[in-house]
């Protein structure tokens, strides 16, 4: 039996603690369905909903700028973001994006260089060559695989430790370095390889070999186990999402909306005021304290107010989460402080009917990334304009999304690194000027900036993670049961798709326990 008008305090006002509540209102599509009847508040400090993703549009003239994230991948647990879209009705506003958008670069010795894409043979092995990696690619098949990678489910490496395993250093600096610092704002050679890509983690296990050759004996059934895995009947079927998907005319897999991310965001705030969500901005949580006869919590906002619940949902990144337990769980507040996090600076700079600057970047498809190993205090560029022409007025109009910062551990490789945390915004935007002038030739001014800092932006999931991630999570369970839930990007994927499939899992795992 459902037990009706239970009251649950949702931490936090991102895209996880507004799905939390719109699955707890709405269901999830499988399991207990009659979920609408709980009392759900949602806090959040900011004034504004959508944590991470901020949408601005410029005054008077039609430019969508995302001060945060920019897009979504439709592909893995994306399939279940678009179930999302075409339940909140708005698969009218998605946009994919465009095929201008499809070239890979990379600042290479100095140079903004494409990747070559397999379907361009002769371009790839002349890039191959030229970058002395032939023999990394011809050899991978021929390595084994060690033992502990495959008998040890604890076993984790770095990133680095495994691309360098596989295909060498050269490969791993040069290609797999980049994506981390992109992905993650990450050091590679903390990050680990089983919780940031899980899967290419299982190539390597189920097939000996990451290129799908496999030269060595028998392929193995063993796989890794990641907790958006083990719950894969909540993946809706792709023919539920086919209509959206057909939209994809030039097959990026990438999308976001007309007016940018906080469409989203927006659209669940509606559903959930709709639904009788209490909906508090403005509200910093302070504490959580067990009730007074044990059986619930009492939450405390910055002012001192106390409400009490029956269940808390925290969305809320462990570095916000592991003060409130100073005074009451020492033990809860040492397991939450294991997970580190990064700081990251996103700098937007817009050039309106600016036919010059259009012109430098619009065969630069969606941006590059930077390695390390080109000593340059930038971590990557988007051409957010290319990648959604929809988002400008015309084709003279340019849109630039430049990053900085990431994990201190850059530092080792890449003395230019800049620690954000401690920087003004207005040399953030110079360094960012500085740079678009060296490597794109941009002498003008831009229209619009806007410098955003997200300090400790995203956590950082070094080698041990998952192992991390079952210590907190088997401690919860076993002192707080599920009257304390974590969600959040803390802890199996760090992507606005995964943060989404979390809450709808744990709520999935709340329905079905309270039935
Ligand atoms: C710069 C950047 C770029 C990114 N780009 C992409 C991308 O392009 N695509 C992608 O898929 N992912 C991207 N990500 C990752 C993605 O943005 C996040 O994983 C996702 O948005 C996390 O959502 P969340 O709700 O878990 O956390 P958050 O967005 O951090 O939301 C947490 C909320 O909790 C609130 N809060 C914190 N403490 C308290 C408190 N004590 N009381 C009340 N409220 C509190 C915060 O104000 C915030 O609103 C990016 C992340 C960053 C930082």
């Amino acid at each position: 039996m459902i037990h009706n008008n239970k009251r649950i305090a949702v931490i936090g006002g991102g895209i996880s603690g507004l799905t939390a509540s719109y699955y707890l209102m709405n269901g999830v599509g499988v399991g207990t369905s009659n979920a609408n009847k709980y009392q759900i508040t949602l806090y959040e400090k900011n004034d504004r909903f959508g944590g991470n993703i901020k949408t601005t549009k410029l005054d008077k003239q039609h430019c969508v700028v995302e001060q945060g994230p920019r897009s979504i991948r439709a592909a893995g647990t994306g399939i279940n973001t678009l179930d999302l879209v075409n339940r909140l009705g708005l698969e009218n506003e998605l946009i994919f994006a465009s095929k201008k958008s499809n070239g890979k670069f990379l600042l290479l010795d100095g140079e903004i260089q494409e990747l070559p894409s397999p379907n361009k043979l002769l371009k790839s092995i002349q890039f191959v060559i030229g970058q002395g990696i032939v023999s990394s690619f011809l050899a991978e098949p021929f390595k084994k695989v060690p033992k502990d990678v495959v008998d040890k489910p604890d076993f984790d490496e770095s990133i680095h430790s495994f691309f360098k395993r596989r295909l060498g250093s050269r490969v791993a600096d040069i290609f797999v370095e980049p994506m981390c610092l992109g992905i993650h704002g990450g050091d590679y050679k903390k990050l680990s390889i089983r919780a940031c890509f899980p899967s290419v983690a299982n190539r390597e296990i189920s097939n000996n070999s990451l290129l799908g050759l496999n030269l060595f004996g028998e392929k193995s059934d063993k796989t890794i186990s990641t907790i958006p895995q083990q719950l894969p009947f909540l993946l809706p079927e792709k023919q539920s999402i086919k209509e959206i998907l057909d939209k994809d005319l030039d097959k990026t897999g990438v999308f976001s909306f007309e007016n940018g991310l906080n469409t989203l965001i927006s659209s669940l705030v509606e559903n959930l005021r709709a639904n009788g969500v209490k909906l508090n901005h403005s509200t910093t949580i302070q504490e959580i304290r067990t009730n007074d006869n044990g059986k619930g919590y009492k939450i405390i906002d910055k002012d001192g107010n106390v409400e009490e619940f029956d269940q808390i949902i925290s969305t809320i990144p462990f570095t916000s989460l592991y003060p409130m337990f100073n005074k009451s769980d020492k033990a809860l507040e040492a397991l939450l402080r294991s997970i580190p996090y990064t700081s990251i600076s996103v700098l937007n700079l817009v050039y309106k009917n600016n036919a010059s600057v259009a012109d430098k970047i619009k065969d630069k498809g969606f941006g590059y990334l930077v390695p390390s190993k080109e000593k340059v205090p930038v971590l990557g560029v988007c051409f957010d304009s290319n990648t959604f022409p929809e988002f400008i007025d015309s084709d003279k109009d340019s849109i630039i999304t430049v990053m900085i910062g990431g994990n201190q551990g850059i530092k080792d490789r890449n003395a230019e690194w800049i620690n954000v945390d401690a920087k003004d915004k207005d040399d953030l935007l110079n360094i960012a000027k500085k740079h678009l002038k060296k490597y794109l030739d941009i002498k003008d001014e831009p229209d619009w900036t806007n410098v955003e800092i997200y300090q400790n932006g995203i956590p950082h999931y070094e080698v041990g993670h998952q192992q991390r991630i079952r210590s907190i999570q088997s401690y919860v369970e076993k002192n707080y049961g599920d009257k304390l839930v974590l969600g959040g990007n803390a802890l199996d994927g760090v992507s606005i798709n995964d943060s989404i499939f979390k809450s709808k899992s744990l709520v999935y795992n709340l329905l079905e326990n309270n039935k």
